[in-house]
């Protein structure tokens, strides 16, 4: 029986979107994040929020007490930008998951989520536009993502081991590109997706024509909305499979592509300039979903176009009020 759930990370965007769902569903939830509270972008006034550092054990065996489900979505992580230049501290997030790991074994937790990510998939098979979705025996032989890749991978056999010797019920997300309101737009961690919409929401408050796109906008990708991926995590979490599994779209676009979707939605049409020298990451980069089809009889299905409208409108509402000088206000419920 599910009697207390904690969400590592749930002051960030998917662990923030999580607690509501749970709580949605009836269940209690423990809240934990390290950032301030009033930085969390979903704020719940049911759940148990502490802000703690779950890098540090003591911090991992308090949130652990009297819980029966640990959803870890807490890591260092950000898009390319962030995780091109800051290996060491996206590779020390293989603290908070070995020490929520070690800390749930000892307080008796039943079940164990991990957010991993495609980051893991080496790059050797992601260098083409027209790349084949990448499935999930893909992995080996492994050259992951620089840092933030690697400390997945090993997280994730961190957790296979938990459950072999130790017998907790580890489930592990690979996830692809996961975005949504309520979540990173600016400042650096944001991912492409979010940052798209900003540009594009930016340039028609302060009047500007132009726009800025990292490369040259042929990098493919398939990107998830945040429903699919609480749906997706959840089921998965309530499965019997054990192994790594893809939880993504895997409808591919280009950048290029996905800021046509952005500026038909916004009615804008920005001329594009190219910064070649800027992080991108792999070249092309897709999900096979053939495996989560067959062990969840389910598969994300949000289109980008459903997705992104949302997201936009979000956006676009957070940069206006921050153009106007109100400060952020966090959603409560
Ligand atoms: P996010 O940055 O919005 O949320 C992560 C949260 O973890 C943040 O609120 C942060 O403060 C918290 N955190 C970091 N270090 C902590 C610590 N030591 N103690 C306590 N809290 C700490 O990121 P997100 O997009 O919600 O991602 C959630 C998880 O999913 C992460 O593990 C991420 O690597 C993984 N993931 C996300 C995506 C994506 O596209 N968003 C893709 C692949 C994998």
């Amino acid at each position: 029986m599910v009697s207390l759930v904690l969400v590592a990370g749930a002051g960030g965007f998917i662990g923030g979107q999580l607690v509501r769902d749970l709580e949605q569903q009836g269940i209690a939830v423990r809240a934990v994040d390290r950032k301030p509270i009033e930085d969390w972008y979903y704020r719940s006034l049911k759940a148990e929020n502490l802000v703690l550092d779950l890098k540090d054990i003591e911090s991992c065996n308090i949130s652990t007490q009297g819980v029966t489900q640990v959803y870890n979505l807490a890591a260092d992580m950000g898009g390319m930008g962030f995780i091109e230049h800051n290996k060491a501290l996206c590779m020390l997030s293989v603290l908070i998951n070995t020490h929520l790991l070690m800390a749930s074994r000892d307080n008796g937790v039943e079940r164990f989520f991990f957010a991993s990510s495609a980051c893991v998939y080496p790059d050797y098979r992601q260098g083409e536009i027209a790349i084949e979705p990448l499935k999930e025996s893909d992995a080996y032989p492994a050259a992951a993502e620089d840092g933030y890749g690697w400390e997945k991978l090993f997280s994730e056999r961190m957790c296979r081991h938990f459950r072999e010797d130790y017998g907790i019920r580890t489930r592990i997300a690979r996830y692809h590109n996961v975005y949504g309101p309520y979540g990173t737009w600016d400042g650096g961690r944001e991912k492409a997706p979010a940052a798209i919409c900003r540009k594009v929401a930016t340039a028609l408050i302060d009047g500007g024509k132009r726009i800025e796109i990292w490369g040259d906008g042929e990098q493919t990708r398939s990107f998830m909305y945040i429903d699919d991926c609480l749906k997706g995590s959840q089921m998965l979490m309530r499965s019997d499979f054990d192994a790594p599994l893809n939880i993504g779209s895997d409808e591919m676009v280009s950048i290029n592509q996905l800021l046509d979707i952005v500026e038909a939605i916004a009615g804008a049409r920005l001329r594009r300039s190219y910064k070649l020298d800027a992080p991108t990451g792999v070249r092309g980069r897709n999900s096979d979903n053939t495996l989560i089809k067959k062990s969840l009889n389910w598969a994300p299905s949000i289109s980008l176009r459903e997705g992104m409208e949302k997201t936009y409108r979000w956006i676009y509402d957070q940069a206006k009020a921050r153009a106007e000088g109100r400060p952020f206000v966090a959603a409560y419920e």
